[in-house]
């Protein structure tokens, strides 16, 4: 669990009985986060985020026990697999009366429910997950390895982020940001038509290229060697691209990059969160006179999700090459490493929590 001051420890908590119209689930695996790093040393800014929590919001894992009335509603039986969307809405408030995702009243798996709520185990980091009525599941085929399911929140984000950038059949697509959120793009773009991925990075992410390489970009920059103007010019015949999707965390270099690779009447798709630091460069005539559209992506939709899970499991693209790394709770520091790239000499596209019991 993550204690909010930077640790992690490991606490035994008792296997829960599901809770009243829920389930119990038998956690197989949850895919780490990039944003786990931030919610060990405190909030994040989840409305309702609490500590101590058992962390982890992109859980696969199998029916353990499960509830007469839940297993009419989901229409689900013990033994299943299925992955659990970390949101969970209300029903009752307006937001949700109108169909609209944006709950006002909205738990989060992994972040709002805490240790000292219920049985504690509401985080894909633990072994067990107890599941309230209203989890939106889906169900997941079981000849996958669970490691390779754990991308369908990121790819729920990425085919979101595609849809609000509008990616047509036939467009040029950057991306700009080659870690596991945009390789995920990659994917997205591709299955909303894009006929050109281009994914742009630095000279560290050599082992992220060949992962999009290997998922179908049909080209990759390193902008610390190549210059990224000239060669999205001539992998686009001088057209530049339809759309450019920012994914960069931290790194605000990409967005007046992401104006010079954009061709005239695109459309720039901001979701790297940046920390709230001002951009420097960013010369917004250019935006006017060449009429670009800009427009923020952040989480995913409930149908985003499902298009997601539908994706994930198609067989369209190549899943193993985004695996990445498996670790468990005994090798849990070298997971946390690798995702904060603080590992000399190894990088890795995913990690995945994978338990053994
Ligand atoms: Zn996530
Ligand atoms: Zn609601």
């Amino acid at each position: 669990m993550f204690t909010g001051d930077g640790k992690w420890e490991v606490r035994e908590l008792a296997v829960p009985e599901p809770p009243a119209g829920g389930a119990v689930l038998r956690v197989e695996a949850v895919g780490l986060c990039g944003s786990d790093l931030a919610q060990m040393q405190g909030p994040i800014g989840v409305p309702g985020e609490k500590f101590p929590v058992v962390p982890g919001h992109e859980t696969v894992g199998r029916i353990e026990a499960i509830t007469a009335e839940a297993a009419k509603s989901w229409r689900l039986a013990e033994g299943d697999r299925v992955s659990v969307d970390e949101i969970l809405r209300c029903g009752e408030c307006a937001a949700c009366r109108a169909g609209d995702p944006e709950c006002t009243s909205m738990q989060v798996y992994g972040y709002t429910l805490g240790v000292d709520d219920g049985s504690g185990l509401w985080g894909g980091y633990g072994e067990r997950m107890a599941l309230l009525p209203r989890t939106n599941l889906h169900r997941l085929p079981d000849d996958v390895p669970a490691e390779e399911l754990t991308m369908f929140e990121p790819l729920a984000n990425a085919v979101h982020w595609a849809s609000r950038a509008g990616v047509q059949l036939g467009d040029s697509v950057v991306v700009q940001g080659p870690g596991h959120q945009g390789l995920a793009c990659l994917i997205a773009a591709k299955a909303a038509g894009a006929a050109q991925v281009i994914v742009t990075g630095t000279s560290a992410d050599a082992q992220r290229f060949a992962a999009a390489t290997a998922l179908g970009a049909d080209a990759t920059i390193d902008v610390e060697n190549e210059d990224p103007i000239a060669r999205v010019g001539e992998l686009t015949g001088g057209r530049m691209a339809d759309v450019v999707m920012d994914i960069a965390a931290v790194a605000t270099a990409t967005i007046p990059l992401a104006v010079q690779l954009v061709r005239n009447r695109g459309t720039i798709l901001l979701a790297g969160l940046k920390h709230f630091q001002p951009v420097d460069g960013l010369i917004t005539d250019l935006i006017v006179l060449r009429q670009l559209t800009l427009v923020g992506g952040a989480g995913y939709t409930p149908a985003s999700m499902r298009t997601a899970v539908d994706l994930l499991v198609s067989d369209r693209f190549n899943r193993a090459a985004l695996v990445g790394d498996v670790v468990t709770l005994d090798t849990l520091d070298e997971g946390m490493a690798l995702l904060a790239r603080s590992t000399p000499g190894r990088d890795s596209v995913h990690v995945s929590l994978k338990h053994t019991s």
